[in-house]
């Protein structure tokens, strides 16, 4: 049985970027009927048996599209809770800086790709920045409840721009809302992400 897991910080630390609101139907309902749906799927087979990235990986590979959109979303929801922070924003210190540096010669130059990604992304996805076989950093726009897990990248850090996570404090204006990511952006847990050896 998966559980819904607690915001690592307070609702009400993000507002106006992210209202309290906003954490309630996101977090509350949307992230929470992933985890139900997930639940009430694996319940009794042998899916149940199995580790979240493993039901992600083989439920895509099966094409049970119902189980991977439930699983992986669940994920990437847990992901990007810990990619927010109230110590966040700014500019990244660190390993992460110096391959933003490396690789695409700024951190203005990457913000504003990244950003440019997320805004384009047609429809519901996630953008994400992951680290590819080769130890390079990639932007990954990916559609739906896609997941850098299932291509064997490592992901360091997304932004949803499901209009699900935006629609309450910005209505339409996804560019708004990705603007505000950059003052909240937890480089810690990137950081983190990349020393992690799997
Ligand atoms: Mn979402």
């Amino acid at each position: 049985m998966y559980t819904l897991p607690e915001l690592p910080y307070d609702k009400k630390v993000f507002d106006p970027i992210i209202s309290e609101e906003g954490f309630d139907y996101h977090h509350g309902k949307h992230h929470n009927a992933y985890v139900n749906n997930l639940n009430n799927l694996i319940k009794d087979t042998e899916w149940s048996e199995k580790a979240l990235e493993e039901i992600i990986v083989e439920s895509l590979h099966q094409q049970n599209t119902g189980l991977f959109n439930n699983a992986a979303q669940h994920f990437n929801h847990t992901f990007y809770w810990k990619c927010l922070s109230p110590n966040g924003g700014g500019t990244p210190s660190g390993a992460i800086a110096e391959l933003i540096v490396r690789e695409f010669g700024s951190f203005e130059k990457f913000r504003d790709q990244f950003s440019d990604t997320a805004t384009k992304l047609f429809g519901s996805g996630w953008a994400w920045l992951v680290l590819n076989e080769e130890n390079k950093l990639e932007i990954e726009p990916l559609k739906d409840a896609h997941t850098p897990l299932t291509s064997n990248k490592k992901p360091l850090l997304t932004l949803d721009v499901w209009e699900h996570a935006y629609y309450i404090d910005h209505r339409n204006q996804r560019p708004k809302f990705i603007e505000g990511f950059w003052e909240i952006v937890n480089w810690d847990f990137a950081n983190r992400n990349l020393a992690r050896n799997e």
